[in-house]
């Protein structure tokens, strides 16, 4: 059968394919260890769990109603944004999604034409470019210096910037570098953005995962014109242990809200119904089992980053968000013979059984990504064999 070229075109994602891949070996009875999934391993809470199953009880089976997400859901994804950044939005500039990834795909094409621009700070995640491609929009990518742990200065920001550039794509704390920003050099970068006619798809699904007493500062929190011109993606996954359940939101300007809407209600007809009252419970509940998880990721990314740094030819900037580690392992290509991220990765999957994300998926060869939402046990056993792997070829 004749495929789609714009289709035939695009990248598989290349966490999933990895994911995938690390779990047909176990299938297969391997001893594989896997940093592939950006996915908590912990269960969805039991309150959450139980919220979905008194709502499908209590018949709330049928269409999503409106299909952009049920009123009392979108309520509670305002007293969120307000309590947690002081945004205040009203349910009209909510939209509630099946995942972060859907509402990032809805408002890419709900903005992009061909030709136009869209700015994607690398190391960037997997999905960004495709769907601008996807779209018929340029991508257009910047690379902060490894120093500043790749973060983006004022300077490098406006030097990408056209008269083409409709979007800038901001997330942090970040997937693949596990790096955030600072209230003050968001500010910094708004200072920028703020004099453009552009819309910022700030992507924050991270944004309640923070470590070492790191700050967050939401982009449309920052003044008038940054809530007008931004777009606030989260989602239920990473936070709540809720990756399988698929579910997300948007907040930011009313047209394009209802655009997507416009775009939800010819493709998916919106999130599951019973899924979206089990995200209001997660939304409005208490935070303490979710602070739980997040104090030990922290200890998890801790012990994970001290040891990539011990390791020869491997430097990597701390985690201080997200679950990933992101090292730069260009120092081994040589000894270990290998031509760049792919070769690593895959030669670590075959002769260790351990898994990790080839750093060119992310726009960055010289790395590859670990994610540590897998247990310590996981943690310890694979960077045993990382270790040894590595040390072999030094020696
Ligand atoms: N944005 C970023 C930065 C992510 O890492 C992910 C998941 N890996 C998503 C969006 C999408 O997540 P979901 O669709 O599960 O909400």
């Amino acid at each position: 059968m004749k495929l789609a070229k714009r289709v035939v075109e695009m990248a598989e994602s290349a966490t999933l394919a990895v994911s995938a891949k690390a779990a047909r070996m176990k299938a297969e009875g391997l001893d594989v260890i896997s940093f592939g999934a950006g996915e908590p391993d912990f269960d969805t809470p039991a309150h959450i769990r139980q919220a979905a199953i008194d709502a499908l009880n209590s018949g709330k089976t049928k269409y999503p109603n409106p299909a952009s997400g049920l009123i009392p859901v979108k309520k509670a994804i305002c007293d969120r944004l307000e309590k947690d950044h002081g945004l205040r939005y009203a349910p009209e500039q909510v939209i509630v999604t099946s995942g972060g990834k859907d509402a990032v795909y809805m408002a890419i094409h709900a903005l992009i034409e061909p030709g136009d621009e869209v700015v994607i700070p690398a190391p960037y995640w997997v999905s960004y470019p495709e769907m601008v491609q996807l779209a018929g929009g340029t991508c257009v990518h910047i690379h902060g210096p490894e120093e500043q742990d790749y973060k983006l200065s004022p300077k490098l920001l406006e030097s990408a910037l056209t008269a083409k550039t409709r979007m800038v794509i901001l997330n942090s704390p970040s997937n693949p570098s596990g790096v955030t920003y600072h209230p003050d050099e968001i500010r910094a970068l708004a200072g920028v953005l703020q004099a453009k006619d552009l819309c910022v798809v700030s992507d924050e699904i991270y944004d309640r995962l923070l470590y070492g007493g790191q700050k967050s500062l939401s982009y449309a929190a920052l003044s008038d014109k940054a809530y007008s011109q931004t777009l606030t993606v989260n989602s239920a996954s990473k936070t709540y242990a809720m990756t399988g359940w698929r579910l997300g939101y948007a907040a930011g300007p009313v047209n394009l809200i209802k655009s997507m809407a416009k775009l939800q209600s010819q493709s998916t007809s919106g999130a599951a119904t019973f899924g979206q009252i089990a995200y209001a419970a997660a939304l409005s509940g208490s935070d303490e089992v979710f602070e739980a998880m997040r104090i030990e990721f922290e200890r998890r990314g801790k012990y994970m980053w001290d040891r990539l740094t011990k390791l020869p030819g491997v430097r990597c900037p701390r985690p201080t968000g997200a679950f990933y580690c992101f090292p730069n392992v260009s120092g081994t290509f040589a000894p270990m013979g290998l031509k760049g991220s792919m070769e690593f990765a895959s030669r670590l999957l075959t002769e260790c059984n351990v898994a990790v994300v080839p750093g060119l998926a992310f726009g960055m060869d010289a790395h590859v990504r670990l994610s540590f939402a897998t247990s310590m046990e996981q943690i310890t056993k694979g960077l045993d064999r990382i270790e040894s792997w590595l040390r072999g070829a030094a020696r």
